[in-house]
This record gives C-alpha cells, sequence and structure tokens, in this order.
C-alpha cells in the first residue's frame, strides 16, 4: 500500500483525462489473495490496468486503486491455449508468443493496455473484421468478487438458468445473480455495460463488465499461429464516397480470400481518416514529423492491412490489391510498408495514432486559452456496414448545423468511426455533447451500438447512452446484477452507471 503523494499522482488520470481524479491509496498486488484482501479491508476499490482507458473508467473518485501491474506470469497449457497474468500487457504477450509460432488477434490499436483491461472493457481493434473482438477469445478467468471470494470460471462451465439467472455458490454461500432481459445490438462490437443473452455462459457477464462485478487476476486466451506477416498501404482516396465503395469492394474481396480464392487480398482491417483528420495532421505538423507529405487537397484517407497469401498466390493477391487501389487519388497507394518493412509500418501507424493525439492537443488548447471546463466531445459508434454511409452524412449533418468543426475516423471495416467535435467555447461543447447523444438515438434505430469499443466508465455522455440503447428499465437490471455481486458497492461505484 502506498500512500505516498507521488506515487498517488501517477495514478490519478486515465487517457481519457477527466478532472478531479484523486486516491487516498494506491494497492499493489501480486496475487488474487493479495487483491482479496485489498477488496475486504477497504470501502470502495477501483482496479487499473495500465488507464488508457478513453472514458474515465480508470480514474479514481475517492476509491483505493488497485494496481494489476504485478500479476505476470504467461503459461501454455495446450496448444492453443495460455493462461495470462491480468497484469501482462498486450505487447508483452505477443512478444511472447511469436517466440512460439502463436497469436493472439483481437488487440486494440493501444498494446501498452494489459491484457485485465482489454477483457474488462471487451476490447476490439482495427482487425476486428477479421477476428472479432476479445469475448471471442477469452477460454476462461480468474475473478476475485466484492467480498474477497475467488472464483475460476471456463467457458462452457456454468450456463444460466433458462429462466433468466444463475446459481452461484461461492466461500461467502450461495447467491442469485439476474440475466437482464434486455438484446445486445447485432454488431461485430459492443462495449455497453453488462452482456446479456438467454441461457448465457456466466464467464461473458464479466467481459466488459469494466471491472465493477469483480477483478480480474488471469485470463485463458485462445491463439492461432504463426502471427501472419503483413502488409500496409496508404491510400488517398477523391471523396468519402469513393472511400466507402472502397472499403465495401475490400470486404468483399476478403470474404472470398477466406473462403480460399487465391487472387483475392485477405484483409484483416481497414482504417480511414476523413478529409478534416488529415488536415488537422497537416496543421499540427505530424505528416510532416513522420515523413508523409499530403496532398491539398484530399477527400480521405485510407490504410488497409493485407495479409499475405501462400507463397505461389501472394503476387495475384497483391497485383489484385493495387488494380484495386488505381482509381484513387494518387493512381495507387501513396505508400506501402511491406511485411517486415518495419520503418515504413511505423511511419504509418504513427500517422494514424496522430490523429486523436493531434486534436486532443487542439482541444487541451481551446481549454488553457478560452475556458478549462470546454469538454472533449467524442463518440465510437457502430453500425451495420450498410449503414455506414447513411450514418457519416447524418454526423456531418448535425455537426454542421450546430456550427462545429469536426473529424471523423476509425475502424470502417467494422463500421465503427470515432465522431469528434473541435469546440472553441463551452457552448459548442456543451452543444457537441448533446448532439452525440442525439446521433447514438439514430445509431441505435439503425441497429448498431452507441457505445462500440471504448466502454462506458464515467461519462455522462456515454451513461447517457447507455440509458437511451437499454432504456431506464435496463439499468436498473444492470444495477441488480450488481447488487447480487456486490451488495455493499464495493467495487468502482460510479462506473457503468451512477453508484445510487
Ligand atoms: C491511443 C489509444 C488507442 C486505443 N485504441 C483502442 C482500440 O482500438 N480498441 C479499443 O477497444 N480500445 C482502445 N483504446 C482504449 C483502451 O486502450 C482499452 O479500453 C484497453 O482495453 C484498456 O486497457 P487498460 O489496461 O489500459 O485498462 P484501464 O484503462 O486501466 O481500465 C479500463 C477499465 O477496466 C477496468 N480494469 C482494468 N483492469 C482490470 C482487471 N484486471 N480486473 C477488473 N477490471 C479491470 C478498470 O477499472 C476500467 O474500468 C485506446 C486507447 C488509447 C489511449
Amino acid at each position: 500500500m502506498l500512500t505516498n503523494p507521488e506515487a498517488l499522482a501517477g495514478v490519478r488520470f486515465d487517457a481519457a483525462h477527466f478532472p478531479n481524479g484523486h486516491t487516498p491509496a494506491l494497492a499493489i498486488a501480486s496475487n488474487a489473495a493479495e487483491v482479496a484482501w485489498v477488496l475486504q479491508s477497504h470501502s470502495t476499490v477501483l482496479p487499473i490496468g495500465s488507464q488508457s482507458s478513453l472514458t474515465g473508467g480508470a480514474t479514481p473518485r475517492g476509491e483505493v486503486v488497485l494496481a494489476l501491474r504485478d500479476l505476470r506470469g504467461i503459461t501454455r497449457i495446450a496448444p492453443d491455449r495460455w493462461r495470462v497474468g491480468a497484469g501482462v500487457t498486450l505487447a508483452e504477450l505477443q512478444a511472447h508468443l511469436v517466440q512460439h509460432d502463436a497469436f493472439y488477434p483481437p488487440v486494440p490499436a493501444y498494446a501498452g493496455a494489459q491484457i485485465g483491461g482489454a477483457v474488462s472493457t471487451n476490447a476490439a481493434g482495427p482487425a476486428t473484421f477479421k477476428y472479432g473482438a476479445t469475448r471471442g477469445w477469452v477460454e476462461g478467468l480468474t475473478v476475485v468478487l466484492a467480498d474477497g471470494s475467488v472464483l475460476d470460471l471456463e467457458r462452457n462451465q456454468c450456463r444460466a438458468h433458462p429462466d433468466g439467472y444463475f446459481e452461484l455458490t461461492s466461500s461467502s454461500g450461495a447467491r442469485r445473480i439476474p440475466v437482464p432481459a434486455y438484446h445486445l445490438p447485432a454488431v461485430a462490437k459492443v462495449s455497453a455495460g453488462y452482456s446479456a443473452a438467454p441461457e448465457m455462459d456466466l464467464i461473458d457477464l464479466f467481459i466488459g463488465a469494466e471491472g465493477t462485478l469483480g477483478v480480474i487476476t488471469e485470463v485463458t486466451i485462445r491463439t492461432v499461429g504463426p502471427a501472419p506477416r503483413s502488409s500496409l498501404s496508404f491510400a488517398l482516396c477523391r471523396s468519402e464516397e469513393q472511400a466507402l465503395a472502397l472499403t465495401a469492394t475490400l470486404r468483399l474481396e476478403s470474404q472470398l480470400a477466406w473462403k480460399g480464392a487465391g487472387n483475392s487480398p485477405d484483409i484483416s482491417a481497414i482504417e480511414y481518416l476523413d478529409a478534416a483528420s488529415l488536415e488537422i495532421l497537416r496543421a499540427e505538423g505530424l505528416a510532416e514529423a513522420v515523413g508523409i507529405h499530403l496532398p491539398e487537397p484530399v477527400g480521405g484517407a485510407l490504410i488497409i492491412q493485407r495479409e499475405a497469401a501462400a507463397p505461389g498466390l501472394e503476387p495475384r493477391a497483391a497485383a489484385r490489391l493495387a488494380a484495386l487501389l488505381a482509381d484513387t487519388q494518387l493512381g495507387g497507394a501513396l505508400l506501402v510498408a511491406e511485411p517486415r518493412d518495419l520503418l515504413t509500418e511505423r511511419r504509418i501507424l504513427d500517422l494514424r495514432a496522430g490523429v486523436p493525439l493531434a486534436v486532443n492537443a487542439r482541444v487541451g488548447r481551446a481549454q488553457r486559452e478560452i475556458d478549462a471546463d470546454i469538454t472533449k466531445v467524442a463518440a465510437d459508434m457502430i453500425v451495420p456496414f450498410e449503414h455506414l454511409g447513411e450514418m457519416l452524412h447524418l454526423f456531418r449533418e448535425e455537426f454542421d448545423r450546430l456550427g462545429l468543426e469536426h473529424a471523423i475516423w476509425g475502424h470502417i471495416s467494422d463500421g465503427n468511426l470515432h465522431p469528434n467535435a473541435l469546440p472553441r467555447t463551452r457552448a459548442e461543447a456543451d452543444a457537441g455533447q448533446t448532439a452525440i447523444v442525439r446521433l447514438g438515438r439514430i445509431v441505435t434505430a439503425m441497429g448498431g451500438s452507441p457505445l462500440a469499443e471504448h466502454g462506458v466508465g464515467r461519462n455522462p455522455t456515454k451513461q447517457a447512452l447507455l440509458r437511451q440503447l437499454y432504456g431506464a428499465a435496463g439499468v436498473e437490471q444492470m444495477r441488480s446484477v450488481k447488487a447480487a455481486l456486490d451488495p455493499a458497492g464495493r467495487l468502482s461505484p460510479g462506473v457503468i452507471f451512477p453508484a445510487v
């Protein structure tokens, strides 16, 4: 347990930069028994991974912070199964697996996240298009409940009763946990409160629960292998319409490749940066910093990750992708990182990662120079791909109507984009937050999720989106799950929904 100011200052914020983070103590646990002790000895506790949360879910508001980074260890328990300590980062995991010709695909864009954090947010990322989100790769969990009892769960071991509840017996006795009755949107990524389905697996209740139902200390993951060799193509489009049409074609081509069509490129991820994102990269000097010259004007850009085909088929798949990109603004990709060209790959990925950094820098400047209360206006929404053009049109129409400067980027191959407004005043920020909730309603009506991969956390706009998605009754059902597992409200109070 640390209480010195330097240690506490180091854990007051997550990547959402929520204000007023504060904690009386930092506990660093190195095994499940220590986690149990921390939970039994303190009235409120907030588990943290690498604090890369973009929702304030890892920002303490007076709770004891419980760091899991010392939960280490990676053990192979079957050819495609590994037991991993919650504190292992995804970069460390991947570096270990590569030595054993294994690969864990569903990593978010930030590889410094811990596996415990990724499971707790059901993280997804660029390659969800081919591989799905975290949930599909988790086979087992060790979870310490709020009262200190320890659950060892394996997938397919404990299913809900057909009448909608789990009967759970642990060292502290028997309890009944209700299964929420709402329906999750049928899209590739949903990180919107507790999972729910008829006769669901108990393990799925803890995946994506953002630490509010228990502390994950170990995870059994499934892997494939070996890691694919991938190339990255960075292509400039004439217009947003062209970017959408090209993505639709590439999605279909990939599906052919997965069925064994040798000529088709096997695409695992397509990222999109709209014209405003590119303009911001240029203005903030980030394009220049990675040595990429962006011509003006430009309609948008795609970053296409293609997995290499079998050696004999590889030239045909590469040629097919080049042909598909021939009609883009420069008659082909501006930059291609071939497999193992790590330097070019890094430049392209740094450019992509630069967009949220540049937007944060703009918002930070507005906070310093105009009004400290200006908030970031950002969302993380997904719709079935066929509705993506309509969704983009509605985002732009709404931001333009309010006179809000904006940029949109993200995982276009999943229909998952991050619309961001760049408020210059507090009134613009407030209008932007209201617009996000309004747009969330439309996304929900399209069969999408207004909360795709980042979770809900302590963000009031995201909590409003959650209420809108499942209704007040749905949030009450989540409260009942929480009350059954954590009756004293010890774990992460105020995360996902208000504490009272
Ligand atoms: C640059 C950048 C890019 C990103 N890209 C993506 C992306 O592509 N896809 C995506 O899904 N997310 C993305 N994120 C968000 C973030 O990286 C993910 O949500 C990640 O899974 C969080 O992991 P973490 O270890 O940092 O957890 P934290 O941020 O520390 O915690 C996240 C939540 O999980 C809880 N938690 C953490 N560890 C545990 C545990 N062991 N047991 C119980 N609860 C726990 C915390 O209480 C908190 O509510 C990105 C973030 C950044 C900064």
